[in-house]
């Protein structure tokens, strides 16, 4: 009930923006067409859910007709195989992460790394060591559209230098699959705790549809407290559907004229004092 509430506001909050979705997709903003393919191919999908999932543009193949971001360093930024950092995007400030709590050479983005570190000692404290195999990198070309393991260059959180994969200390397996995080109690501390300190777990399980990568327990993201505190407050399970339904609107536009940040405010107002009723 409290989810499809918030699909439901979110949906109409969408019905306000389309023309920053548009203008940065370079569409038509009345592209109804799309609508009902989408719709007639995902009959279980409700009208909320099928807004949120044309909003980030899962109804179009992989890697194709991308949106670049306008805000490349924003803790909001969406980086999907649907929405792609600017060619050659670099962070500004990238740090090397304490080797206590990394391999040789891991960096991140300054402030993902000061809350990394913070967060890493109080797990220690708790008995969960959190130890970062890859942080910052730029992947290898990749051709293959349906590869649900590894974006394409310009398409991974990791570009951003505010995700990372996590693996357990001490072990030497090649493939992080084959840790089996979720198993671990270092993956449930942080299923408990992380988005105290601003992380988010990028593919949970369930979630491809959405996210469009297999569950990865060991990959989680940097989006701040405030960011992430909300996301679970609102019951939202994944990154993507949050920033359709709150975020987009900022992130797709540098400067939004103040006529549509006004509009978008006041319908923000509504949404929160009926959910606030509804509770
Ligand atoms: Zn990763």
């Amino acid at each position: 009930m409290k989810k499809a509430l918030l699909l439901a506001a979110a949906a109409a909050l969408l019905l306000c923006v389309p023309l920053a979705f548009a203008r940065a997709d370079g569409e038509r903003p009345a592209n109804s067409g799309r609508y009902e393919r989408y719709a007639a191919a995902h009959m279980e999908l409700s009208e909320a859910e099928l807004k949120l999932a044309l909003a980030l543009k899962l109804d179009e193949p992989s890697y194709k007709n991308v949106v670049v971001v306008n805000r490349p360093s924003s803790l909001g930024v969406l980086v999907s195989k649907h929405f792609a950092l600017p060619a050659g995007y670099v962070p500004a400030v990238l740090e090397d992460v304490d080797k206590n709590y990394a391999m040789d050479g891991v960096q991140l983005r300054a402030d993902c790394c000061a809350a990394f570190l913070e967060m890493a000692r109080a797990a220690e404290r708790q008995g969960a060591f959190l130890y970062i195999k890859s942080g910052y990198r730029v992947n290898k070309t990749n051709d293959d559209p349906d590869d649900m393991w590894n974006a394409w260059p310009g398409h991974s959180e990791h570009q951003t230098g505010l995700a990372f994969d996590l693996r357990l200390k001490g072990k030497t397996r090649t493939l992080l699959r084959d840790y089996r995080y979720e198993t671990s109690f270092e993956y449930a501390w942080l299923c408990a705790h992380a988005c105290d300190y601003g992380f988010v777990l990028s593919y949970p399980e369930g979630e491809s549809d959405t996210t469009g990568y297999e569950f990865e327990p060991w990959h989680w993201r940097y989006v701040g407290v405030r960011i992430a505190t909300d996301m679970r407050d609102k019951g939202f399970s994944t990154f993507p559907e949050y920033w359709a339904a709150y975020l987009m609107a900022r992130e797709l536009r540098a400067e939004p004229p103040a006529r549509i940040v006004a509009s978008v405010d006041s319908l923000f107002c509504r949404f929160a004092c009926a959910y606030a009723e509804a509770e």
